[in-house]
């Protein structure tokens, strides 16, 4: 697959939002994740198929860790993941090194906020 990945409004930027979007598809080649955007569906020679995007939003920072399903016509699905403002397409088992590093790295987020707790408790 190339570099062809459609993007899609984000449609769950808050931990408030639903896990996963539940948008009937309107894909007219019946890829059952893809939203059917009509623009990634109008070249007849060529159809990007893109599922909802998912992305956090808060204090921190707007639209990160951005991710969707991508398909180029009949190419394997990939998941297409921001990193430094490209969108690598990541296969299965990329995905779940992904997982895997998102889980350490969020038990290092926890550890230093522990850190900042406990230097702010210092200082009172
Ligand atoms: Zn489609």
């Amino acid at each position: 697959m190339n570099k062809a990945t459609a993007r899609i409004p984000a449609q769950a930027t808050s931990a408030d939002a639903p896990l996963i979007a539940s948008a009937p598809t309107t894909c007219p080649d019946g890829v059952a994740f893809c939203t059917g955007d009509p623009a990634s569906h109008s070249d007849p020679r060529e159809h990007v198929h893109a599922g909802p995007e998912y992305s956090m939003t808060g204090v921190y920072g707007f639209e990160l860790m951005a991710f969707n399903l991508a398909q180029l016509d009949n190419d394997a699905p990939r998941l297409a993941f921001v990193a430094h403002g490209d969108w690598p397409e990541l296969e299965l088992n990329e995905v779940d090194t992904l997982i895997r590093d998102l889980g350490a790295h969020l038990d290092r987020l926890k550890a230093v906020r522990a850190q900042l707790a406990a230097a702010l408790d210092a200082r009172a």
